[in-house]
């Protein structure tokens, strides 16, 4: 059988903060269509190695690769444009827009607004503006959102936020989705739900990795775990090789 294609390598990354090494030779390889699991301890470079990939940070040393292209350095609007979305630790909505808007505003723009525009052809930039209306609710379908499009996020329960935050990120028809513990601040019932809606955006064929501190969750979410302890990946297996690894042990004991 032929190898899975990879959607994101990271190769021998290391990143410095004048003295502190928050990220030393980190490499791995996630398949297409995989959900990974990043885990570790408290500062043990899982934000970092986010802020590298999605383009916050630059690494000191080492390579980035999307789907077999060097993306090493890239703006994150480029790497947006590149197929990366993400969602942060703490919500980043607007806060004055409601959910709709708040999905409309990410939608993946096609350059044929511009032209439409310029040629000041006020039929088509009409019709184009409907097609990312239409667009817009059915992101908001998809999540289960529908019924919330109207009102401002942060009156909503708080799993509905972290939904909004996702379907935001979906908007922009991302090949590669990076969640930044997507269950804190979730009940037992929202972070079923939460499962739900990751496995049906990888079944629609996205690469996720996913921070998460909810043990059971990771467990039983994630096709593969790489854990990180004091900036270096300590194990990389599936769940079951992760959980019995004695490194991971002591690695949370002393936490
Ligand atoms: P985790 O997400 O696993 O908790 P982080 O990636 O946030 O770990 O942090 C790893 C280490 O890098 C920590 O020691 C943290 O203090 C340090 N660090 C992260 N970002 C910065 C920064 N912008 N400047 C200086 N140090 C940083």
């Amino acid at each position: 059988p032929t190898p899975a294609r990879t959607a994101l390598e990271i190769d021998q990354v290391t990143k410095r903060f004048k003295g502190l090494v928050a990220l030393q030779d980190v490499s791995l390889s996630v398949p297409v269509r995989e959900i990974r699991g990043i885990v570790g301890p408290n500062g043990s470079g899982k934000t970092t190695l986010f802020n590298v990939i999605s383009g916050f940070y630059t690494p000191t040393a080492g390579r980035v690769r999307l789907d077999g292209n060097a993306v090493t350095g890239l703006t994150p609007y480029r790497l947006s444009l590149e197929g990366i979305a993400r969602t942060f630790q703490n919500l980043r909505l607007f806060e004055d827009l409601t959910v709709r808007d708040n999905v409309l505003v990410a939608l993946d723009r096609t350059r044929t607004s511009w032209i439409w525009r310029y040629l000041a052809l006020p039929w088509a930039v009409a019709g184009y503006d409907r097609s990312l209306r239409g667009r817009a609710e059915e992101v908001l379908q998809r999540f289960g959102l529908s019924d919330f499009a109207d009102a401002i996020p942060r009156l909503l329960p708080y799993g509905i936020q972290r939904r909004v935050e996702i379907a935001r990120a979906m908007a922009s028809s991302p090949s590669l989705l990076l969640l930044d513990e997507p269950a804190a601040g979730l009940n037992g019932d929202e972070v079923g739900r939460l499962a739900e809606i990751v496995r049906s955006i990888r079944d629609s064929g996205v690469t996720v990795v996913v921070i998460e501190h909810n043990m059971g969750l990771v467990m039983s979410l994630c096709d593969h775990i790489t854990v990180l302890s004091g900036g270096r990946v300590i194990a990389d297996g599936s769940p079951d090789e992760v959980a019995v690894d004695p490194r991971v042990v002591e690695a949370y004991l002393g936490d």
